[in-house]
């Protein structure tokens, strides 16, 4: 449930309000729009307790919401998320572009990559110390020697980092090298993961699993935030589908449903929702025009030879570089603003 309160009405009666629904036992939460106040409740209401509200001073209107994830939902919070790290805002306007390999494999491998990216005029360097593969035996990634030769790479450059982690145990050593956790998107619905993450003080990019709804991704969202982490991006990656021609179908609709289902910025993977090199810059540029706040996007100088399968997917550097200054011409025709360095004088 959701109590509406004008934006004129003065704090005191807000934290009456609030005051109400916390002696129910139950959790309020409020937040400041440019034309109202919200305040969403989380709990089962009684219905004498939303009668009651809907008396108090500065309450216009006493709201029942059916969905189940609460904390993500536009509903409780109309404003847009923005996250703020170091200077880059995410989800607020300014196009934020993350690149890299797939996988950390050596100091030089990420030091010379984060260069290219820097100089493309991407905000974020993207890397997998510890991989998900799909074999046991494939190449695991290089652990914490990868967190530490990502986070010299990205101090070098700078460039805020970027960083998947797949088990509870590890998200407290994930979180003092990098800037922004990932979820993978085969660990979605790892709930402790996912709990664990709601108290590790960093930003997290939450990929959509490959078989999820937009509930499902929505709600495991919520765990994240219900543990007390606001700073929450939602990540598009491709779904599985009938087709085989591609390695994954990356959804566009998900861009603008996401956005009006939710206020955290929504950020789009072009590589792992197609799987294909040829197709990373169109569906980048589709990205861009549905609506996304950001790009997660592979980048390798020397993608054949990659350690994990994602070369394939992997830009080579001069189409990364190309592909950022034509979106520097497309941000602005929807309403977002991004610039390369050549452009900054
Ligand atoms: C990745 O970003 O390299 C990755 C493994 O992504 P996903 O979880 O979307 O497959
Ligand atoms: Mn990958």
């Amino acid at each position: 449930m959701i109590v509406i309160a004008g934006v004129q009405t003065p704090e005191e009666h807000i934290q009456a309000i609030v005051a109400v629904i916390e002696k129910e036992g139950l959790q309020a939460h409020v937040s400041h729009g440019s034309d109202r106040t919200i305040i969403g409740l989380i709990g089962s209401v009684e219905p004498k307790l939303a009668e009651h509200l809907r008396q108090m001073k500065g309450v216009e209107n006493v709201v029942k919401i059916s969905k189940s994830y609460k904390l993500a939902s536009r509903d409780f919070h109309p404003e847009n998320t923005v996250i703020s790290i170091k200077g880059v805002n995410i989800g607020g306007g300014e196009l934020v572009i993350m690149g890299g390999p797939c996988a950390v494999e050596s100091a030089a491998q990420i030091d010379e990559i984060a260069a290219l990216v820097k100089a493309a005029g991407a905000q974020v360097l993207r890397g997998g110390a510890f991989k998900p593969r799909t074999g046991p035996y494939s190449f695991q990634g290089t652990g914490v020697e990868g967190l530490i030769m990502m986070a010299e790479a990205g101090k070098k450059h700078d460039l805020l980092t970027i960083t998947e982690v797949m088990t509870p145990e590890y998200v407290d050593i994930c979180a003092e090298y990098a800037d922004i956790l990932q979820v993978g998107t085969r660990n979605m619905q790892n709930f402790d993961l996912l709990r664990k993450l709601g108290t590790c003080g960093k930003p997290v990019l939450l990929k959509r699993g490959f078989s999820s709804t937009y509930d499902e991704f929505l709600n495991a969202a919520e765990y994240i935030l219900a543990g007390g982490n606001p700073n929450v991006m939602l990540c598009e990656r491709g779904i599985r589908t009938f087709e085989t021609y591609t390695r994954n179908t990356l959804d566009l609709s998900a861009i603008p449903v996401l956005q009006q289902l939710s206020h955290l910025p929504v950020i789009s993977d072009p590589s792992h929702g197609t799987g294909r090199r040829e197709l990373v810059v169109p569906m980048t540029k589709a990205s861009v025009a549905a609506g996304a706040d950001g790009l997660i996007i592979e980048m390798h100088t020397d993608p054949d030879n990659s350690m994990t399968g994602d070369g394939v997917q992997s830009l080579f550097p001069d189409q990364f570089s190309d592909l950022l200054k034509d979106l520097e011409l497309l941000a602005p025709a929807v309403g977002k603003t991004f610039h390369t360095p050549s452009t900054i004088s």
